[in-house]
């Protein structure tokens, strides 16, 4: 684990993540060991909830997993976490995915539509939005122009090719 807090590419996604509390979780985390939330939340002071929030967003991403306790006598059940650190890469991977999913999906709208922008207001409209109302802009009446987004689908076309060589 800290060899990754170290690493600023995978730092940078778990902060995004799980935030500033969530990295002072990791960091206090014990390599190779498991803890109840409780345990964590007294070791770290941070609070209880925020602890547990972290757990379950690294869960999500298989960052870190638990193993359930039944104690006999009470009927309580304690769960036990640990963190799955070497699946990172893998989180990472699939955080990219869905941003190249998003890009590509951009780079489809902005390829097979013609806009036309208002200069008054900046309003954006498709063919078929400003078609209905005579290339008017639907906020000040102004006429909208044609508006050329080639440098922009240019910029998203290198972008989901950068993205899509780094994933292979
Ligand atoms: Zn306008």
């Amino acid at each position: 684990m800290k060899e990754i807090l170290e690493n600023s590419a995978m730092s940078a996604y778990l902060n995004r993540l799980i935030g500033d509390e969530g990295m002072a979780l990791l960091a206090a985390f014990p390599e190779g060991k498991e803890y109840s939330d409780e345990e964590l939340a007294d070791m770290t002071e941070i609070n209880l909830n925020a602890v547990r929030h972290t757990l379950y967003t690294l869960y999500e991403r298989r960052l870190a997993e638990y193993r359930r306790i039944k104690n006999n006598e009470t009927g309580w059940l304690t769960y036990l976490w640990h963190l799955l650190p070497h699946n990172i890469n893998t989180a990472i991977e699939n955080e990219l995915e869905i941003v190249l999913e998003k890009l590509k999906k951009r780079e489809r709208y902005e390829a097979s539509n013609d806009f036309y922008m208002c200069r008054e207001c900046g309003v954006t409209l498709t063919f078929n939005q400003a078609i209905d109302i005579e290339f008017k802009c639907p906020n000040c009446g102004t006429q909208t122009s044609h508006y050329d987004n080639s440098l922009l689908l240019h910029a998203l076309s290198q972008r989901v090719e950068e993205m899509s060589e780094i994933l292979g």
